[in-house]
């Protein structure tokens, strides 16, 4: 059996993608990697998808995936471990598995980078957070910091400066990577503090982060601090290591898309955050979805024309 459209990924962009494609009739195949879900997993309250005033990441989700599976989504778990793109019909080996299809949206997100900590991972989602722009506003009137010294990380701490009391840089080196208007824009802010050539080493706290353990590589002086946010900020990897070879990615791996959604070969559909090195919003992956769907249509009803008239 051939698959009309099979969609890897099931964050935002690929459940908006399968909703679409499934009112359409294609009765789509969504491929879910274990511990599926996107980085919406990771936020506690989402206060900024339109029609929600406030949604837990993994309630909007699971809703998401509902609406999906009403349509006639088909969800399948497990890894897409090699894809055959330049074949028609596109192959994935899915496990032990080889899956054919017409279309395929590719939506495998983007993960953010951790500094690698233990603690770190402990206090995930209790004052450690990746996404400033999805947590800042619970920390309101508290004191946080920053990690990183590229454009995301000036851009965090400017937003979080309008809720934080106060806002650290922990920076690990004595000059920041992002680009100078940034800089200047975060050096003039009186509510930004900067610690040049600092790592985190331990972030402490009971239930909920209460201090970080730092590390001056200077002079190797090490030191505490209190504070009730950790906001890294140190980059996104695209996962995208499976197109390699196959789908043109940018020097930092994301997929290079024209049209928002085409990617270098035909009947193969980019769609979310692994296409994405700026928005990086619930909200522009889930529209990226649906622009991917409707291409998807466009070309399986160009194919069965192709076909038709192939007949005739
Ligand atoms: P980035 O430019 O790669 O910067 C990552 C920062 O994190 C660097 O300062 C790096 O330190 C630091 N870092 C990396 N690994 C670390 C680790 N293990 N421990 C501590 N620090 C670590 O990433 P980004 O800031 O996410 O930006 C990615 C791209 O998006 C860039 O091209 C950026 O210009 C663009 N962007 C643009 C905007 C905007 O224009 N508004 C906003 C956001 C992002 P070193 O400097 O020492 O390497």
């Amino acid at each position: 059996m051939v698959e009309n459209v099979v969609i890897i990924g099931s964050g935002p962009a690929g459940l908006s993608a399968a909703l679409y494609t499934a009112r359409e009739g294609f009765n789509p195949l969504l491929i879910k990697g274990v511990g599926s879900g996107g980085q919406l997993l990771l936020t506690t309250d989402i206060e900024n998808y339109p029609g929600y005033s406030k949604i837990a990441g993994p309630e909007l989700i699971r809703l998401m995936e509902q609406q999906a599976t009403q349509f006639g989504t088909r969800f399948l778990e497990g890894d897409v471990t090699k894809v055959e793109l330049n074949s028609k019909p596109i192959k994935l080996h899915v496990d032990d598995k080889i899956i054919e299809t017409l279309t395929l949206i590719v939506s495998t997100g983007a993960s953010s980078k951790w500094i690698g900590l233990p603690s770190e991972k402990n206090f995930t989602g209790r004052g450690v957070s990746s996404c400033a722009t999805c947590d800042g506003a619970f920390f309101k009137n508290k004191e946080v910091i920053v990690v990183g010294g590229g454009d995301t990380a000036m851009e965090d701490s400017l937003f979080l400066t309008r809720f934080a009391s106060s806002v650290t840089i922990v920076h690990r080196r004595d000059a920041f990577r992002a680009s100078k208007i940034m800089q200047e824009r975060v050096l003039s802010n009186p509510k930004i503090k900067v610690l040049w050539d600092t790592v985190v080493e331990e972030i402490t706290g009971d239930r909920k982060v209460s201090g970080v353990k730092l590390k001056n590589l200077k002079n190797s002086l090490a030191t505490e601090m209190k504070i009730d946010g950790v906001f890294v900020a140190i980059g996104h990897q695209p996962n995208t290591s499976l197109f390699t070879g196959q789908l043109e990615l940018d020097k930092d791996g994301y997929i290079i898309t024209k049209d928002d959604v085409l990617t270098n070969i035909e009947g193969v559909y980019a769609a979310g955050d692994v296409a994405d090195r700026f928005y990086k919003q619930a909200v522009t992956a889930a529209g990226s979805g649906v622009k991917a769907a409707l291409r998807v249509r466009e070309h399986l009803s160009m194919l069965s024309f192709e076909e038709s008239r192939s007949k005739h």
